[in-house]
């Protein structure tokens, strides 16, 4: 077994004062959590309307500093529907990194439309703004309406969704600026990246919306539930519209003017969120600590890096990642396996998308970025719980 006792005793120093298991991500539920959604059952306002679901929408805007915040049932759902307000559609390419969590891809997919994937990038583990102008330069053509193809499948190629790896922003301006050329949409997919900001502007707010997750293993949780980010009035009442059956508003009539979606966050799990986001200060602070804390312990360590914040960024450092050096790739797995065995929960980063079966087929760029990556790359335990003397209560918001 090739030895990778250094980077183990650099994650037990860092861990050293933490409970086992030390999980990869678990919430805090603290503050008014219990208070909130004990409301919601004494009143019984558990669903889709209720004061909760307004309340964090509006401690989101916030937050973020996004004109609009609309709550949805998840991150997945809520990328669905952005980009079916977006004008994605059957049949159509959406562009997006290969290395993400599949639901990136899935809700292209579930707009009927196809996963186009991109390089990622060393410095952010996020979407290559140069491997997507090359991609774009290589393979478009216009139509003589104007609309933008793919000259190799002869498909529409209608938006773009760069996503924040772990927390770390993306080089999104510079993408920004490639989209803006081609006249592409962008949706961010931003569900990692709550509390982080890019040049002090919030992850999810560079391009036509941004999609933020609250799913249990995120730095802020709901239960289950995510938001759809916009500054743009007319589609964040679309959004809020199609996520609520496209009910016409009516006293009594059910009249429905376009096929809407269930999507709507319900209110028990709005109450849960807003518990959080008092102390999301709090939150990011551990966080931060925890992460300055490996920063510290891999500093020494050879053929092996600490992913840290991109320059100009402020991560929210959701998930600590080391990369091992291609000398030791394969020490991936033997150190996963001692981890585990210390009751220590790391994960390989995902495999990237266009190397499971369901996404073989699809349109890509060249993506050795991603490739070796997805061989190199681990999370460690990052809860800010692990942080010591994190209060969540000491600093509210
Ligand atoms: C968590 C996550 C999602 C999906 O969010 P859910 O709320 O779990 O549906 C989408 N993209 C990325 C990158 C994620 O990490």
């Amino acid at each position: 077994m090739a030895n990778c006792d250094d980077i183990l005793q650099a994650v037990e120093n860092v861990l050293a004062d933490a409970e086992r298991p030390a999980l990869l991500h678990a919430p805090t539920l603290a503050g008014n959590c219990a208070a909130y959604t004990a409301q919601c059952v004494d009143t019984a306002w558990v669903s889709t309307a209720g004061a909760f679901v307004t309340r964090f929408e509006d401690m989101l805007c916030e937050i973020t500093g996004a004109q609009h915040a609309v709550a949805i049932v998840n991150g997945t759902c809520a990328l669905h529907l952005a980009l079916h307000a977006a004008g994605v559609g059957p049949g159509d390419e959406v562009l997006c990194p290969t290395l993400s969590f599949v639901a990136t891809a899935n809700a292209i997919a579930h707009n009927h439309a196809t996963p186009h994937f991109i390089d990622s990038d060393t410095l952010t583990m996020g979407l290559c703004p140069d491997a997507l102008a090359q991609r774009l330069a290589a393979v478009t053509a216009r139509e003589d309406d104007g609309t933008l193809i793919n000259r190799e499948t002869g498909r529409r190629i209608a938006a773009l969704v760069p996503m924040h790896a772990f927390g770390h922003p993306c080089r999104i301006d510079v993408i920004a600026q490639v989209a803006e050329v081609y006249g592409l949409p962008v949706i961010e997919d931003a569900a990692e990246s709550l509390g982080s900001f890019y040049s002090g502007t919030h992850t999810g707010c560079f391009g036509r919306a941004g999609v933020v997750s609250f799913n249990g293993n995120k730095i802020v949780t709901c239960g289950g539930g995510g938001a759809i980010l916009t500054d743009d009035d007319a589609l964040a009442d679309r959004l809020k519209h199609l996520s609520t059956t496209a009910k016409r508003p009516h006293p009594y009539e059910y009249v429905h003017d376009a096929v809407g979606y269930n999507y709507r966050l319900p209110n028990l799990n709005a109450a849960l969120g807003c518990g959080q986001l008092e102390y999301i200060d709090a939150l990011l602070n551990a966080k931060r600590k925890l992460a300055m804390r490996y920063r510290d312990a891999f500093a020494q360590i050879d053929g092996v890096a600490w992913q840290d914040e991109p320059a100009g960024a402020r991560s929210n450092f959701w998930l600590n990642a080391v990369v091992l050096d291609e000398s030791r790739a394969d020490q991936r797995d033997p150190l996963l396996q001692a981890l585990a065995d210390r009751k220590i929960q790391a994960r390989p980063v995902w495999r990237p998308l266009h190397q499971l079966p369901i996404y073989e087929g699809a349109p890509r760029g060249p993506l050795p970025v991603a490739e070796s990556l997805g061989r190199r790359v681990i999370n460690l335990p990052s809860s800010a719980h692990l942080s010591p003397g994190f209060d969540p209560t000491a600093t509210g918001r």
